[in-house]
């Protein structure tokens, strides 16, 4: 939990370095102020799946490699455009001001909840074609 809660401008002057598109930065903002960024903890085993809860569907994140499942990061970060998506930059803001909301699981739902998530991303490619 975390200690002292910021407010959003706080929030946006601390990370204002991490994106120099204003737009996608006000939403990365919003998205991480609004508890959109999720770690979903599966126990025991204690594997982590991120998502980031976005207008039309949830986003996988891996913060790691960084890897979204976003068409703007596919098409922007790999083509070099942009550095990050919004969903990736929501979510280093959340997590480094403890807003990342984390939800438990047991390991047995793991399968379940990959097959939601997957289809979830992949209803959304099919809206937008
Ligand atoms: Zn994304």
């Amino acid at each position: 939990m975390p200690k002292t809660i910021e407010s959003k401008e706080q929030l946006a002057s601390r990370f204002a370095q991490y994106s120099n598109d204003q737009g996608q930065f006000k939403k990365a903002i919003e998205a991480a102020f609004g508890g959109c960024v999720k770690r979903h903890l599966f126990l025991p085993s204690g594997r982590s799946i991120y998502t980031v809860v976005g207008s039309n569907a949830d986003e996988f994140i891996d913060p790691e490699k960084p890897f979204c499942s976003c068409e703007s990061y596919f098409y922007g970060v790999l083509g070099a455009k942009v550095k990050y998506c919004y969903h990736i930059l929501s979510y280093k803001i959340a997590d480094e001001s403890s807003l990342v909301q984390e939800v438990r699981f047991d390991d047995e739902e793991y399968d379940t909840f990959m097959g939601l998530l997957a289809s979830d991303v992949l209803k959304s490619r099919d809206l937008k074609k």
